[in-house]
């Protein structure tokens, strides 16, 4: 396995690869590599010959300096994670890499940023946009893989791909779970004992008001009320937000004839976790 801390010499190094007719998949991640990521990389082994794997804090992504300060970092555990799973290169470049300057071109896509995550997180979005825009280019992969834990991300990501008209082909993997159904995430490593296991009961009542939903009860606001009531229960969890949106616009649903996104942010203690179970009402011909 290769590992690259400057964009020219990972380029030179895909340079290789490309001649050589290899197909390129590309992982981009936070690092705290977990099984949820070991996910996206076996996705991207069976479809292509190269994979690369980026790993790096991206501050512009952060509206919270704290978040930045704390988010778990582990580069040689990472690297054994990366090895062990058959990755061909890491690329782990510095801040002053990525940003020699501050980026003053910004890109950003309103209309999916109006809800959930983005009205929360101020500014999150564009970050995100910015550091997989900046890896497109640099990687140039043929494919790209994104978990569906971040549905916010990954709608915004699809539709940035399609207006810039990256030629890369989006994937998408399901959720990867922890035995009790909590979402794997790097920041679970940050929860306490009671916080974690507050934070199991979150896609339970989310799945409950899937459930509800699968089962013909159509009063959309009637459910977001329960499964508020449902998380409020919880001791140690804070409702950052609770929304059905359509999982294509992510605009708030307003009736059940579509592909929903049941979708929650909450807070355990300092810890923000988010979770999406998703329901397709659409009719064959229309999906
Ligand atoms: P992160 O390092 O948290 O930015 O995540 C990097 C990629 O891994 C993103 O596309 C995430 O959606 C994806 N990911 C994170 N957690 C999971 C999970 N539990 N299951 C599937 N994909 C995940």
């Amino acid at each position: 396995m290769r590992t690259f801390e400057k964009i020219c010499d990972l380029r030179a190094f895909l340079k290789s690869q490309k001649r050589s007719d290899l197909r390129i998949g590309l992982v981009p991640t936070l690092g705290a590599l977990h099984w949820g990521h070991a996910a996206l990389i076996k996705a991207a082994r069976r479809q292509n010959e190269t994979v690369v794997v980026s790993i790096f804090v991206n501050p512009t992504q952060f509206d919270d300096p704290e978040d930045f300060k704390t988010y778990p970092r582990d580069f040689q555990s990472d690297l054994a994670f990366c090895e062990r799973h058959g990755v061909t290169a890491v690329f782990h470049p510095s801040e002053a890499e990525m940003y020699p300057t501050p980026s003053k071109t910004r890109i950003s896509v309103p209309e999916l940023t109006r809800h959930l995550c983005g009205a929360k997180r101020p500014g999150h979005f564009e970050g995100v946009a910015i550091l997989v825009s900046k890896l497109f280019h640099i990687v140039q992969p043929d494919c790209a893989y994104f978990g569906e834990k971040d549905a916010q991300q990954l709608a915004i990501i699809r539709r940035i791909t399609r207006d810039l008209r990256f030629p890369i082909t989006i994937v998408s993997v399901p959720t990867v779970r922890e035995t009790d159904g909590l979402a794997m995430s790097s920041r679970n490593a940050l929860l306490n004992p009671e916080q974690r296991r507050a934070a199991a009961a979150l896609n339970r009542h989310l799945q409950n008001a899937q459930q509800l939903l699968k089962s013909g009860e159509n009063g959309l606001e009637k459910i977001k009320t329960q499964l508020i009531q449902r998380i409020q229960s919880e001791s140690a969890a804070e409702i950052d937000y609770v929304e059905i949106v359509d999982a294509e616009t992510l605009q708030p649903a307003t009736a059940v004839d579509r592909a929903l996104l049941i979708a929650a942010a909450v807070y355990f203690g300092g810890v923000r976790l988010i979770d999406n179970f998703s329901c397709n009402f659409a009719k064959k011909d229309e999906s």
